[in-house]
């Protein structure tokens, strides 16, 4: 079994679900990862270390900058030419659309964000929620050579033999750009919950602690982000001990206590991270949908009849503002921080 797997990167910066993607490819049989841009030797390399066992790199001006034309054009034409039994990329905006593109040249399909992924002769049965994680799907694709992007942390990464070496084969861009990238700008915030590990959110109930006394001048909203700033804090400092991202409720991004690349939920993020803290969060249906493929999930809630309690395994019943930094302590004593 011959499987191709597109490294995914920025600049060099690499999503890390093409490892995993990377790891599952290598459970298949052959894995040849697939390396575009310029200047991504490393990549290259590091692709080797994480246990392909063979790279084409095609290192092309054409591909300096990421335009699906391009891109896609070349992961056609080289599954032309290597006939990969399954092409596998990570799912980032990026690889939705190359993959899409690249499945019309190969007259082929696409299984989008697969969380499940098993050979069935010279087939492959991918699982994957649909309708917001309400229902798991078995898909099967009956267009060859399959093609599916799959979910970050569904699979499990690799670990890396550093100094791994193998061969890297260079290899030619195809395709023509027909739009042009004039530059880049940070975006404010670059928060990558997609990614984390751990994740501690708050929801509305940061905002909800009448003895914290705001600075005098204040009206009431204000006084309501103040509050909410000051849990955040709490929340930030457990994320941080524990080597996370800090997450939120639509409640707290539209209240303004911090912005939308903390969202989690229908119309914000979808997170699976190890660990999920809901501090202040109700667990109304939009939030779970968007956190209930964590690993674990822990609920911390003044209600006890509060719905997050129904998908947490831990759940605290208390007042965040005593129970966070309660918990914040006792990680630092078990951690030795
Ligand atoms: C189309 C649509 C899309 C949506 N998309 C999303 C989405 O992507 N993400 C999302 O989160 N929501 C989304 N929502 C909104 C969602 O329906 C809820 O309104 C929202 O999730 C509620 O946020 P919350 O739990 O923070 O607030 P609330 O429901 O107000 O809950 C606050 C909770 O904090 C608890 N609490 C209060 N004070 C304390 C304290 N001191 N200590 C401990 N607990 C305390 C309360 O008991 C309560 O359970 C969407 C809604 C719609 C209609």
């Amino acid at each position: 079994m011959k499987t191709f797997v597109y490294i995914d990167h920025f600049k060099g910066d690499v999503q890390p679900a093409s490892w995993e993607a990377l790891g599952l490819a290598k459970s298949f049989g052959t894995a040849i990862a697939l390396v575009f841009g310029t200047g991504a030797d490393d990549v290259a390399k590091a692709a080797l270390e994480y246990g392909a066992d063979e790279v084409l790199l095609a290192d092309d001006s054409a591909l300096t900058d990421y335009r699906a034309e391009t891109y896609a054009s070349t992961l056609s034409a080289l599954a032309s030419s290597h006939s990969p039994n399954l092409i596998l990329l990570p799912t980032t905006a990026r690889t939705r659309e190359m993959a899409a593109m690249a499945a019309i040249d190969l007259n082929t399909g696409v299984l989008t964000d697969v969380s499940g992924l098993e050979a069935n002769g010279d087939s492959f049965i991918a699982t994957r929620p649909i309708y917001e994680g309400k229902l798991i799907e078995k898909t099967v694709c009956s267009g060859k050579p399959v093609m599916a992007t799959i979910r970050g942390r569904a699979f499990p990464k690799p670990n890396r033999e550093e100094g791994k070496g193998g061969t890297i084969t260079k290899v030619a861009a195809a395709g023509e750009a027909i739009s042009s990238v004039e530059g880049y700008s940070a975006a404010e915030s670059a928060v990558n919950l997609g990614d984390a590990g751990v994740i501690v959110s708050g929801g509305r109930g940061v905002s909800n602690n009448p003895s914290l006394t705001p600075p005098a001048g204040m009206d009431e909203k204000q006084a309501e982000v103040w509050r909410a700033q000051q849990g955040f804090a709490l929340i930030t400092d457990l994320a941080t001990l524990l080597g996370g991202a800090v997450g939120a409720s639509r409640a707290a991004v539209d209240g303004g206590y911090i912005t939308y690349a903390h969202q989690v939920g229908q119309t914000g993020k979808v997170v699976s991270p190890d660990l999920y803290i809901a501090c202040g969060v109700s667990g109304a249906i939009q939030h779970i949908v968007g956190m209930r493929n964590a690993k674990v999930i822990v609920a911390i809630n003044k209600d006890p009849d509060a719905p997050i309690f129904k998908v947490a395994r831990y759940g605290v019943v208390g007042d965040l503002f005593q129970v966070v930094p309660a918990l914040t302590e006792a990680m630092k004593k078990k951690l030795g921080k």
